[in-house]
């Protein structure tokens, strides 16, 4: 029987690839033509710069997704605080238009400039001061390294669990991972943050000094307030702890009651537990999953009277942090990618399950050559316990779409696919998105998409520490809302 949508999926595999970019996403027109100005001789010749004409160019030039193809006059990578505080000045003096960059990660290319890229990547030292359970990150530090330099000594700060992302973007727009229920977000482990201002002045911003602001940096921070030139975090000693799986072979009729039952399961979990369920699918092959993290040396025992019934796939390791690492810390390394994300107010309702099975069940009928990941994550725990600018502490959690692929070609197809099932499930989950799962089809509307009723407030900051809106990107904080 040829039914409504046995037409839209023949639509997005038939027509998708011959259509021209979809028409809320503009990525791929982001290449904005500026007046012709010359770069300032101050800015040619710099040593620690990379020109059109070095080898380096056309590997620096790109972030981690490839789906941008920018262009930078030049792309500069400070060595110094007084080498970054020259540039800046030198980028404001002319009145120069630049991006802020430490690990590349953004979804869209919010750290990329046809102009100046101003790179953080040589401040990558970590200095522990274990003494007194805090550490010392640079801007530009990757997660591995945070992760193992500390996972070392048995210590942890809560982070993602792509290796390769920098804990400055993660920081400043939240963070969230498989600590999240145990000790917040990223951002809540944040003691001090080291910031050059609008006036290229090195401040360090924290409870005591500068507090409004070290409140917005953290969840609402990436790119509208300053650079971050480092962090110092609040270390969490960690000597044991549990990594857990829970896996099936894709079975559409089982799906919907054990994300239900997940649902209800992590609503009241012990705090000590942090965990995600994704429907995945890959190149063909299609599971469910549910991970996460036991923090402590307790066995993990409160799968079995949930899921034991499920039969599930089990893993199950317990060690010490870094132990675990090896089990969760992933790059999905196809190069292109879209994100779409929705914070959950509340547990999914049934009809979105149905959808997203139902959308899952037709990828693995048509067996298209990328990846897919329909994910969620559980907040609750100490979550809603901290103050900061990240707007949803007490949410159920959040979900993100996400999709790889690894040819240019197939860029339409992947676009059709996860605006289907987002245009679908949308407007019956939440009007709200993670700011870190940048989405630049969110329009206008990412302001309140992301900081709902926090957007006044991070305005006023933002004109009281950079009037001028000196730092600014698609998706910084503005001066005010036209
Ligand atoms: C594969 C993958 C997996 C991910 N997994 C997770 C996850 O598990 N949990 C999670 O919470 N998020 C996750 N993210 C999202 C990630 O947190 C964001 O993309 C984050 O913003 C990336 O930070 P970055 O520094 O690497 O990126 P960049 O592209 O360098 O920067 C991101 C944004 O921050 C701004 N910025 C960068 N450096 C500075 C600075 N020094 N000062 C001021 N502003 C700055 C940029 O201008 C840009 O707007 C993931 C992303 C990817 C691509």
């Amino acid at each position: 029987m040829i039914t409504p949508r046995k037409i839209l999926w023949a639509f997005i595999f038939i027509c998708c690839p011959y259509l021209s970019a979809s028409s809320d996403d503009h990525s791929h027109h982001h290449h904005v033509i500026s007046p012709p100005i010359p770069t300032p001789p101050e800015l040619q010749n710099l040593s620690y710069a990379i020109y059109p004409t070095d080898p380096e160019y056309n590997t620096d030039r790109f972030n981690f997704n490839k789906r941008f193809n920018v262009f930078p006059k030049v792309i500069i990578y400070p060595t110094t605080i007084a080498e970054a505080q020259y540039v800046l000045t030198i980028l404001k003096q002319y009145g120069l238009e630049f991006s802020i960059r430490s690990g590349g990660h953004c979804f869209e290319p919010g750290s990329l400039s046809s102009n100046y890229i101003f790179d953080l990547s040589n401040f990558n030292s970590i200095v522990l001061d274990v003494a007194n359970e805090e550490v010392y990150i640079g801007a530009g530090c990757l997660l591995n390294q945070v992760i193992q330099t500390l996972g070392e000594l048995n210590y942890a700060i809560p982070t993602g669990t792509c290796p390769t992302v920098a804990v400055t973007g993660l920081t400043l727009g939240g963070g969230i991972g498989l600590l999240t229920r145990t000790y917040g977000l990223t951002c809540d482990s944040v003691k001090s943050i080291t910031l050059l201002n609008a006036d290229a002045q090195v401040i360090e911003v924290n409870e005591n000094s500068y507090p409004d602001l070290f409140w917005a940096l953290k969840g609402g921070g990436n790119g509208s307030y300053g650079i971050v030139l480092g962090f110092t975090f609040k270390m969490h000693y960690i000597p044991s702890a549990t990594f857990f799986e829970l896996s099936w072979d894709w079975r559409p009729k089982h799906t919907a009651k054990i994300i239900n039952t997940w649902q209800r399961w992590a609503k009241d979990l012990s705090s000590s537990i942090s965990t995600s369920i994704r429907l995945e699918y890959k190149e063909g092959v299609t599971r469910i999953r549910i991970i996460g993290i036991k923090v402590g040396s307790a066995p993990f025992t409160e799968w079995v009277e949930p899921f034991q019934r499920f039969n599930p796939l089990m893993t199950i390791h317990q060690g010490t942090y870094l132990d675990t690492v090896q089990y969760w810390a992933a790059e999905p390394s196809l190069p292109f990618n879209k994100i779409k994300s929705k914070i959950l107010l509340k547990p999914l309702s049934k009809f979105v399950i149905h959808e997203f099975i139902d959308y899952l069940d037709s990828l693995n009928k048509h067996k298209p050559n990328l990846r897919v990941f329909l994910n969620f994550d559980a907040f609750g725990g100490v979550v809603p316990d901290f103050d900061n600018a990240f707007n949803f502490k007490k949410a159920f959690g959040w979900s993100y779409q996400a999709i790889y692929w690894p040819l240019q070609t197939q860029d339409h197809l992947a676009h059709g696919l996860i605006h289907y099932i987002y245009h679908l499930t949308s407007h019956e989950i939440s009007k709200y998105s993670y700011a870190n799962a940048t989405d630049y089809a969110l329009g206008h509307k990412y302001l309140r998409a992301y900081y709902g009723k926090n957007v006044d407030r991070l305005i006023n900051v933002k004109n009281k520490y950079d009037p001028d809106n000196i730092f600014h990107w698609r998706q910084s904080i503005p001066l005010s809302i036209n």
